[in-house]
């Protein structure tokens, strides 16, 4: 038999319906506030996810499936999606029309790192991104939304994590100071924060090995080296979520994964996961879009985690599996290619009529709609086809009506409707 690739999952009905809980409340909450889909291919050029993500980075340098195509092109399935969105609003001239653009998009992403509970290599996210804002209050916005949505969905064991990564005028002072500080603990950092400690010293700040996150207790903070602008920016950021009612923590030591980020970063944790904590991660990203060939347009945005938080918010409370309205048993071949025309109309108007397709006995019938949990049960055979009724059965209370045949959509409709 064949299985699915490690790393990989089927999504089963069951727990699909959480996920379609948690997508149509997310995008109903981003349509309110402006924001507009975007659909975006699941792969692109290598070269997009390199340039924009940094050759630096996990995500780069071990977890990207990259091939070449038939022509050799070297092509990847996305680790994330924010190069793409950026990508798309500058080949499409999306800033010509209107600098300012909110945008958010749903879907699968790939990373080949370790499986693990929370950790797959393809997983889903949940993106919105504000292009053309430079003010910190739309960070704020961002964080309002994300605290929002998990509100609405009944997850309340979660925390807003901020902090700063300064810009190109402060960053580079603060990674200097940073490297002095990782020189001097080097013997305690594991082989990976090594080579990062040369190449993308503030990536050590990220290290989930608990050895480097004891060595790092006494790293400079960035806060310390903010210039003028940032710190403004990071205090407006604070001030506007106390003002928003949104309780967070300064952590001098959140820093994301991927290079384009700037000032204001963010994460969202919850203790309701074990070790895979972060449901969402965010932040500015101002550069990017210049860097990829655009104009100079700020950015910021964030990504959910949506297998993650499907997993706490279908441990909360199973999403019930839709059953049948009616079940249809029919007894005969005549009946039954009476009845298929019946459940198809049914269909149509909205109610889920099932039927038995084989020649079985109407105990056996009755034993399925039951199985199905079918409110009612329509039954006809040759005598009702004869004379033009057919009854229909509460499954609950049992009870019993006739209805006309010519008018069996609208009645069961009215009946179906209202029980
Ligand atoms: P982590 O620190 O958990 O590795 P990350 O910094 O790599 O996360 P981002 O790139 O910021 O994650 O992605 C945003 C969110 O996507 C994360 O907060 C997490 O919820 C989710 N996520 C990232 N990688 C995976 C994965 N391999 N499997 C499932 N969810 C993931
Ligand atoms: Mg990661």
């Amino acid at each position: 038999m064949i299985q699915l690739i490690r790393g990989f999952k089927d999504i089963l009905p069951g727990e699909v319906e959480t996920w379609q809980k948690i997508e149509k409340t997310a995008s109903a909450l981003f349509e309110d506030f402006g924001f507009k889909e975007i659909r975006i291919p699941v792969m692109e050029r290598t070269e997009l996810f390199a340039r924009s993500i940094g050759e630096d980075t996990d995500i780069v340098e071990k977890e990207m499936y990259t091939f070449p195509d038939r022509k050799g092109d070297l092509i990847t399935l996305r680790p994330e999606a924010t190069a793409s969105i950026v990508r798309s609003y500058i080949q499409h001239k999306m800033h010509a029309a209107d600098p300012v653009q909110k945008l958010y998009t749903t879907g699968p992403m790939f990373r080949r790192e370790r499986p693990q509970k929370g950790r797959y290599r393809q997983f889903y996210q949940i993106n919105a991104e504000i292009f053309g804002v430079a003010s910190p209050l739309v960070d704020v916005q961002l964080i309002f939304l994300l605290m929002t949505l998990f509100s609405r969905l009944g997850v309340t064991d979660v925390k807003a994590h901020i902090n700063s990564l300064g810009c190109p005028a402060c960053r580079p002072g603060y990674r200097k100071a940073l490297s002095g500080f990782l020189a001097s603990i080097a013997d305690q950092l594991c082989a990976d924060c090594q080579r990062r400690r040369e190449r993308n010293p503030l990536r050590v700040l990220d290290c989930k090995v608990p050895s480097c996150r004891e060595a790092l207790t006494e790293a400079p903070s960035i806060l310390d080296h903010l210039c003028d602008d940032c710190r403004q920016d990071f205090e407006t950021v604070k001030e506007y979520l106390n003002r928003l009612n949104i309780s967070f923590v300064a952590d001098k030591r959140l820093v994301r994964g991927l290079d384009y980020y700037a000032r204001t970063t963010f994460e969202i944790q919850t203790g309701a996961l074990g070790a895979q904590s972060a449901v969402a991660g965010g932040g500015r990203y101002d550069g990017l879009v210049k860097m990829l060939g655009g104009p100079d347009q700020p950015a910021t945005g964030f990504a959910i985690g949506l297998d993650r938080l499907a997993e706490i918010v279908g441990r909360l409370q199973a999403t019930p599996v839709k059953k049948p309205d009616l079940f249809v048993a029919a007894l005969g071949e005549k009946s039954r290619n009476e009845a298929f025309l019946w459940i198809c109309d049914l269909g149509l108007e909205g109610i889920n009529a099932e039927m038995d397709f084989s020649n079985r006995s109407l105990k056996s019938q009755m034993k399925r709609a039951d199985k199905l949990g079918a409110a009612y049960v329509l039954i006809v055979g040759d005598n009702e086809l004869k004379e033009g009724t057919v009854i229909l059965r509460n499954m609950q209370t049992k009870d019993q009506v006739s209805i006309p045949i010519d008018k069996i959509t609208e009645e069961v409709k009215k009946t179906v409707m209202v029980g």
